[in-house]
């Protein structure tokens, strides 16, 4: 007897033995936000319009990704939802056959609105950026208002079923690190998942990441001083964050620590920018072009090819260190945070 096999469909394997089999997509390089840790206030260059992925594109580039073995699409930017009908993608993408998971990454600002249209076209789950519950600070952090949009946007999203909602929050001394608190407290009754972030360095924030980086396990300590953390598996995703919960609690607390407890050893991702290079590392300049090939005509075959051939340039593990960039990259918004 004589088993099929297809070995279009294996997942990628790097050259550290990682199955990958995660694409995170950034479709914009533009934000409505100007957060002190990530963008300088007047913005960045930003990428001209003929540089950027047109839908069908990205769904080209999927497609060929599905055919390598990815199963999970996370939509990123800048913000993602700047990009008009962004529900169009969700749809192109959820319709592509081996594509499992159709995630977002937003600030929120634009959700509420958008939220219905996007459910039904086949999003999954959302992860939304807050970095503080208070109104006067959101607009000194993100230097933008808008933290009443936000929490609309949140219970917008819980409504709509796009579970499980993720909080995102960046944890700076000084700034908001004595919210650690009323983030945790969410847990309790709502089926939130909070994830306090490190700090992480980029050529734009150097001298603020190293005064402002608080470690998660400071920030777990701090957490499990107003009750008894026990540790638990996480919500469904891709992720690299730690769990914790309250006894009794819905949600959980989670924690990112790229510089105090580095996971590249569980890496499953690889990175398309907006302008359509495949990046393999979020902290470090290896990447290839796919948009040339792509607008070269290249087939969805061919563009498998090449992203199984950046296999051999994904690197081992970042190098961060506090306060010195280790790429060229000057915000996430321009890889896809
Ligand atoms: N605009 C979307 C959002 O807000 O989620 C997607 C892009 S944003 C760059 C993705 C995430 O990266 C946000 O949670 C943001 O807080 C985080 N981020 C940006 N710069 C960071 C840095 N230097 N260190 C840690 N997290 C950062």
């Amino acid at each position: 007897m004589s088993v099929t096999v297809d070995l279009t469909r294996q997942p990628m394997i790097d050259g550290f033995s990682r199955p990958i089999t995660y694409l995170r997509v950034s479709v914009t390089d533009k934000c409505n936000l100007r957060c002190v840790y990530c963008m300088p206030e007047g913005g960045l260059a930003w990428l001209h319009r003929d540089e950027i992925l047109t839908y069908e594109e990205i769904g080209e580039i999927v497609s060929a990704a599905a055919a390598t073995g990815v199963r999970a699409i996370r939509l990123t930017g800048g913000e993602p939802l700047l990009r008009r009908d962004l529900h169009r993608l969700v749809a192109k993408i959820a319709a592509v056959p081996g594509i499992e998971d159709v995630s977002l990454s937003t600030n929120g600002l634009l959700l509420e609105d958008q939220v219905p249209a996007l459910a039904a076209a086949g999003l999954s789950r959302v992860n939304l950026s807050l970095d503080t519950l208070r109104p006067d600070r959101f607009e000194a952090i993100a230097r933008r208002p808008g933290l009443d949009r936000v929490l609309r946007g949140i219970d917008a999203a819980v409504a709509a079923g796009l579970a499980p909602v993720k909080l995102n929050c960046v944890v700076m001394r000084g700034s908001n690190d004595d919210e650690l608190a009323d983030f945790a407290a969410l847990t309790r009754e709502r089926p939130i998942f909070v994830r306090f972030i490190e700090v992480m360095p980029v050529a734009e924030n150097l001298g603020l990441q190293r005064d402002a980086y608080v470690s998660s396990d400071e920030i777990l300590k701090r957490v499990a001083a107003i009750g008894a953390l026990e540790p638990v598996g996480g919500p469904t995703g891709n992720g690299p964050a730690r769990y914790f919960a309250f006894p009794g609690a819905r949600g959980a607390v989670g924690v990112i620590s790229p510089l105090s407890h580095d996971y590249c050893d569980r890496c499953n991702r690889v990175r398309l920018t907006a302008d359509g290079r495949l990046r393999l590392c979020l902290f470090g300049d290896h990447d290839l072009d796919l948009r040339g090939p792509l607008r070269g005509g290249a087939t969805t075959e061919e563009l498998a090819g090449i992203l199984r051939s950046s296999m051999l340039i994904k690197p081992q593990r970042h190098h961060l260190q506090l306060g010195v960039a280790s790429s060229r990259m000057r915000a996430f918004s321009e890889i896809g945070g």
